[in-house]
């Protein structure tokens, strides 16, 4: 008897597979099958196969018509192993979404016109195509939708279809999620335009990169990495491989994804958590069927189902969002990695400020000038010592001179905090140690406010979802004093005079707001980091850094490089475009520390610079990429449970071991951190696994949290 290693997909630790059952026809590595498991029925994924079994066993009782390229299967189990966490979780990364039908689907269009009969005494000039129409919440949002594919409430359909309201169709072939505005196969940028000679370069020497080939294109900001990546996929393309193509995130990258789709049309699939959950089923099928051979998207693209990948590009290859923040941890970066070696790719990173860790490690390819022929804007650091507004005179007098602008404040909210002017009391969250943020805010007292208006603002945790209304006096003395302290975006839009666009975590439709803000013809747009993030409007006269010091106070080993690359990349938001020259363009950066070094080379552009200098620090100092930190989180509701636990894992582990580390609480739990910094990877992980399974059976873990993150961010 033929035998199938199946990994059943549940989440708990303590479940570890593969199990054996026997082999049905057509069962292969990747299938995903419904297997017996004691009294259940359980979902697994088929990891290996082995010739015979001496044993009786059990059949699957179905076999999905999804399955996995083998390869994706070694990725998931290398991945657990990698991370620290377990098959189960990372096989779940590669699946499709669940539960949408199989391959076979059905097809929603509205009727019109709406037949007589279903109308009520409607006003027939209403712009409502449904006026007068009875119908239930449900089925209004199900026309709504239409016509988009309609498989994910087919019962509520039916119903509509037998009143005559929509034309139901079974097709077996995908629709395109062309309604989600991601890209059109239209318009400018079908052609590709003449490379300047250093792109020229880049692509010739990309053509002639083996199989397993690791590069870096750093080239400065506007420089046409693009340009670049777009001509190296169409040529992979074309010799029949594969290409993947991630991006840190689609919302604020839809310029890339539309270019990618213009230029190679409908090869390119899109895989991303704006799509329904049918989309992306129908995106991933024609990957997996070979009719998509390019898929762009972000971090989760590097799992999807293409075979024989021959190039992986990584955009804004330093962007945190490759790292994932919840379960499981993964690095999409060291993933991509991998995946190109094993499958013989070239993998291509991209940045203006790549990391050390890649500069290091990686063959170089610059781009070292912009596309467009114009200059980069000029950066000038403003000592704000003794400045006591949130905005230097000189920055309030280059706001009323640039036509388009961008401010850069990393604080979302209007007030970073409230606090008690007689006794010094800090509103802080009930389930959280952190203090409590004020949004929607607005000048003056807190006292002056009417606490039951929703106008007058909300209190809120950053961690937890927490909310109150704000004070009108204080709590310990009973002082209406009650001042709010710490400019946040919505304070400082509201301050700023002019057009002003928000955008920040707390704005929705942030792909609206770049698409307004570009095509506005003056105005500000303020917000979080992520206004600096690749986005190419032409026409930003001036960038500002409203508190540089921010990043560099967080106590972290990359504070330096997040300092870095966020001047930099703030400036590569200005001065783009033919209209000006660069030489009008400019950035202020203002701050406490004018003599920071990471600060001085981002305002020389002088990326090359800062790497050599960063990358002697860190080998000086024993950081990556010259060692590898593995952390361990452990919460539980009770601090003596958790101080209890926290050392006794923290004996369980090697000795070089830092810990237990307080770390504020969150979400009514209290946390310690363990971290190891060390020079071998591998042992390090290894025996961080050990000690953590270990404890996780012993009684001293009940009710107990642990995260391990390996490569924190
Ligand atoms: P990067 O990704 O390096 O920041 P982009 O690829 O967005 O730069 O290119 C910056 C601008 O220059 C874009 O508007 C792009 O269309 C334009 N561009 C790129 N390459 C060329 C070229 N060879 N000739 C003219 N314009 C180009
Ligand atoms: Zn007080
Ligand atoms: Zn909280």
């Amino acid at each position: 008897m033929q035998v199938i290693q199946v990994e059943p997909l549940v989440s708990a630790r303590g479940l570890r597979g593969p199990f054996d059952y026997a082999r049905p026809e057509g069962c292969d590595v990747g299938s995903v099958v419904e297997v017996p498991f004691g009294r259940q029925k359980l979902r697994g994924v088929v990891t290996g196969l082995v010739e015979t079994s001496e044993h009786q066993l059990k059949a699957p009782t179905a076999v999905s018509d999804v399955s996995l390229p083998a390869e994706l299967v070694r990725l998931a189990l290398w991945m657990a192993d990698d991370i620290v966490s377990t098959r189960a979780r990372c096989l779940e990364l590669l699946l499709p979404p669940e539960g949408v039908g199989e391959r076979t689907r059905f097809w929603a269009d509205p009727a019109r016109p709406v037949p007589d009969s279903e109308r009520r005494g409607a006003d027939l000039d209403s712009e409502d195509p449904y006026a007068g129409v009875r119908l239930t919440a449900n089925q209004r949002a199900a026309l709504d939708r239409l016509p988009d594919w309609a498989g994910d409430d087919l019962p509520t359909l039916r119903r509509l279809e037998a009143r005559g309201l929509v034309a139901i169709e079974a097709r077996a072939h995908a629709r395109r999620p062309d309604h989600v505005d991601i890209g059109a196969l239209h318009g400018d940028g079908r052609q590709a335009p003449p490379l300047n000679p250093d792109q020229a370069l880049a692509v010739e020497r990309l053509a002639a990169a083996e199989p397993g080939d690791r590069l870096l294109l750093h080239g400065v900001t506007g420089s046409g990495k693009t340009e670049v990546y777009l001509q190296a996929a169409e040529r992979v393309i074309a010799s029949g491989k594969a290409v993947l193509v991630l991006v840190p995130e689609i919302a604020l990258t839809p310029q890339t994804v539309a270019r990618f789709r213009r230029r190679l049309g409908e090869t390119v699939a899109v895989l991303h958590s704006g799509l329904s959950k049918g989309e992306r089923r129908d995106e991933w099928w024609r990957l997996r069927t070979g009719q998509a051979r390019i898929c762009v998207g972000p971090m989760s693209t590097v799992f999807a189902p293409a075979d024989d990948v021959g190039l992986i590009i990584v955009d804004e290859e330093h962007d945190p969002a490759y790292k994932h923040d919840g379960d499981p941890r993964y690095d999409a970066r060291r993933v991509a990695a991998w995946r190109a070696r094993e499958a013989g790719a070239v993998l291509l990173v991209g940045s203006a400020t790549p990391r050390p860790e890649s500069w290091a490690a990686l063959r170089r390819i610059s781009l070292p000038s912009r596309a467009d022929g114009g200059e980069l804007p000029q950066v000038r650091l403003i000592d704000v010592r003794g400045t006591r507004d949130a905005l230097h005179p000189d920055v309030h007098r280059a706001l009323a001179d640039a036509r388009k602008a961008i401010v850069l404040l990393n604080r979302r909210g209007w007030a970073t905090w409230v606090e008690c002017a007689d006794c010094g009391h800090v509103w802080e969250c009930p389930n959280c140690d952190v203090s409590l943020v004020l949004h929607g805010g607005r000048r003056g007292d807190v006292h002056d406010f009417d606490p039951g208006s929703a106008a007058h603002g909300r209190l809120r945790c950053h961690h937890c979802g927490h909310q109150e209304a704000p004070p009108t006096r204080c709590g310990s003395c009973g002082s209406v004093s009650v001042g709010q302290h710490g400019l946040g975006t919505e304070q400082l839009a509201d301050d700023l005079p002019g057009h002003v666009f928000r955008l920040d975590a707390d704005v929705r439709d942030r792909s609206g707001v770049l698409e307004r803000f570009g095509a506005a013809d003056h105005g500000i747009l303020v917000g979080t980091q992520m206004i600096a993030k690749g986005h190419d409007f032409p026409d930003v006269e001036l960038g500002v850094v409203v508190d540089a010091d921010a990043t560099l106070r967080f106590p972290d080993f990359r504070a330096q490089e997040r300092t870095f690359q966020l001047v930099a990349q703030l400036a590569g938001r200005a001065g783009r475009g033919s209209g000006i020259g660069g030489g009008r363009a400019q950035v202020v950066v203002q701050t406490r520390n004018p003599e920071e070094s990471s600060l001085l080379l981002a305002a020389r552009h002088d990326a090359h610079g800062f790497l050599v200098e960063e990358l002697e620090r860190r080998k000086a100092l024993g950081f990556p990429p010259f060692a590898t930190i593995v952390r361990v989180m452990v919460e539980h509701e009770r601090e003596d449970r958790v101080t209890a636990a926290a050392e006794e894992l923290r004996r369980r582990m090697p000795p070089e071991t830092r810990g237990p580390i307080p770390v504020f609480r969150r979400q009514n739990r209290f946390r310690r951190q363990l971290e190891i910094k060390a020079r071998h990877r591998a042992a390090t992980v290894h025996a961080v696994r050990g000690a953590v399974e270990s404890i996780v059976g012993a009684p001293a873990a009940r009710g107990l949290t642990l995260a391990i993150e390996v490569d924190p961010r």
